[in-house]
């Protein structure tokens, strides 16, 4: 059963939603504001984001405070994938490990 991304009109958040088939017409409800003002995105869910795509989307909900404190590293990663009812990648996890003992990626230490 296929996943689409829908983006609300009114709050500019996105829901996932199931498609019982790829030609039925989806009836796309806002998880956070109830509105039916959904615009399909063209990506699927079912592609997991990247690290960088996470970071350039993401990068200014965290700030420099946030990476000073290590046990806060990847807390805000962890929480959008939450917001989006997705398992963080194996890989984001150990990433984020290996941040939380000072091994940052190249993608922080620019910031
Ligand atoms: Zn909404």
């Amino acid at each position: 059963m296929p996943i689409y991304e829908y983006r609300c009109d009114d709050c500019r958040r996105v829901s996932s939603v199931f498609v019982r088939s790829v030609s039925a017409q989806a009836v796309a409800t806002c998880e956070h504001c109830g509105s039916n003002g959904m615009q399909r995105l063209m990506s699927r869910v079912a592609r997991l984001k990247t690290d960088s795509d996470v970071l350039s989307e993401y990068g200014d909900g965290s700030g420099p405070e946030g990476v000073r404190d290590p046990r806060q590293i990847g807390r805000w990663v962890e929480k959008r994938f939450q917001e989006y009812g997705m398992e963080v990648p194996a890989e984001t996890r150990e990433q984020i490990a290996r941040a939380r003992e000072g091994d940052l990626p190249d993608a922080v230490k620019d910031v």
